[in-house]
């Protein structure tokens, strides 16, 4: 197997998908394991099966049908409002789809009855992200614009937060979420099975027991897969935050002056380039870039190592003051965010190994 490698550690995985379904569970939340950050790797699913989820979630049909492919038969919802374009397969393939448009909610009718099958709808509502769903002056219209729909159940009513806004989930927005839940029940008379309360962003409020009582689905993806918590900045003390990481070969190891020599244009994605005089320094070229990973997306492991630059094939990295003695032909290792993860997870470049699965 050749570099740059992709280590994933499938026990933490599964540890950590234990943790937050247990952690939902004791509050009556179900959990979606959310499979969009990693490419929906089969190995990776199976780990959080394995943990505990209770359904699978992902943004790309793509992902979705190689999972069906490769045997799984959880249930399965999309977490992007379906094309027009590809209705028949969102259909075929999943169980749930996220919706806030009235075409594509009657698109979506008339292929599951042609289908002679039922398709399950979850309505997004926008409590202030302002990424998907219906302004809250709507819902009620909607809801009853889907109950119309011969072939489509209304299952419930969802928000996102904390992707487009960097909104934080609170009593306000997920109150009103709860609210519009209940004005549907009310007025239309319709039992919703499932109140969606977001992700991982979400979880803070499940562990200070600050959730409304009524919000009873999250789906996670980056606390289970990272540990981590973007929108509201923390590492969740109780998640493994390496069950990832990268790793990429040395290919030159020089000492260079930090100063370019010459005229500077540009660099070769046309942005012209600034730099600081730090004088001689010891500087690794790796066999990674930005045709491997989003650059912006890796920490390296060993904090005296700095990331100076890269473009599509190689990665410049300062070694200056690391204590490791580092040699040709030897490998650096990076932690990802979530946006690293999802790059290096699509990449081809990228070879994946896996750790603790149940054939190793
Ligand atoms: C990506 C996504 C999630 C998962 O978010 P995390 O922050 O990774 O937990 C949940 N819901 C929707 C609609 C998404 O697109």
């Amino acid at each position: 197997m050749i570099s740059p490698f992709l280590d994933i550690d499938l026990i933490k995985i599964r540890e950590n998908t234990k943790n937050v379904t247990s952690l939902c569970r004791n509050k009556g939340i179900s959990t979606l394991g959310v499979t969009k950050g990693f490419s929906a790797i089969p190995q990776i699913v199976r780990a959080m099966i394995d943990g505990g989820v209770d359904g699978l979630a992902d943004a790309r049909m793509e992902n979705i049908i190689e999972l069906r492919q490769n045997g799984f038969t959880e249930p399965i919802t999309l977490l992007r409002i379906p094309r027009l374009s590809n209705i028949s397969n969102v259909v075929r393939y999943t169980d749930v789809s996220i919706n806030s448009e009235a075409a594509v909610i009657n698109a979506l009718s008339e292929a599951a009855q042609e289908q002679g099958t039922h398709h399950q709808v979850m309505l997004m509502v926008d409590v202030g992200d302002l990424r998907e769903g219906v302004m809250i002056d709507n819902v009620l219209a909607m809801a009853q614009y889907i109950l119309k729909q011969e072939s489509i159940t209304l299952i419930g009513v969802g928000t996102n937060m904390g992707c487009y806004g960097g909104i934080l989930p609170d009593s306000s927005n997920l109150g009103q979420l709860v609210l519009v839940a209940q004005a549907i029940e009310k007025k239309l008379g319709y039992k919703l099975n499932v109140i969606s309360g977001g992700g991982t962003s979400t979880l803070l409020k499940v562990e200070n027991d600050e959730i409304p009582e009524e919000i009873n689905q999250l789906r996670i993806g980056e606390g289970i897969l990272l540990g981590t918590d973007t929108t509201n900045s923390r590492k969740i003390s109780w998640l493994h935050q390496d069950a990832f990481c990268i790793r990429a070969e040395v290919i030159e190891l020089k000492s260079k002056p930090s100063v370019p020599i010459g005229t500077i244009g540009r660099d070769a994605f046309g942005n012209i380039p600034e730099f600081k005089d730090h004088g001689i320094r010891k500087r690794a070229i790796l066999a990674l870039g930005k045709q491997d990973v989003y650059v912006e997306g890796i920490i390296p492991i060993d904090e005296k190592i700095h990331i100076l630059g890269a473009s599509s094939d190689h990665l410049i990295v300062d070694v200056t003051d690391s204590m490791q003695d580092i040699q040709i032909g030897d490998e650096i290792t990076f932690r990802l965010t979530y946006s690293g993860l999802l790059s290096a997870s699509t990449s081809k470049y990228v070879t994946k190994v896996f750790h603790g699965g149940n054939n190793s």
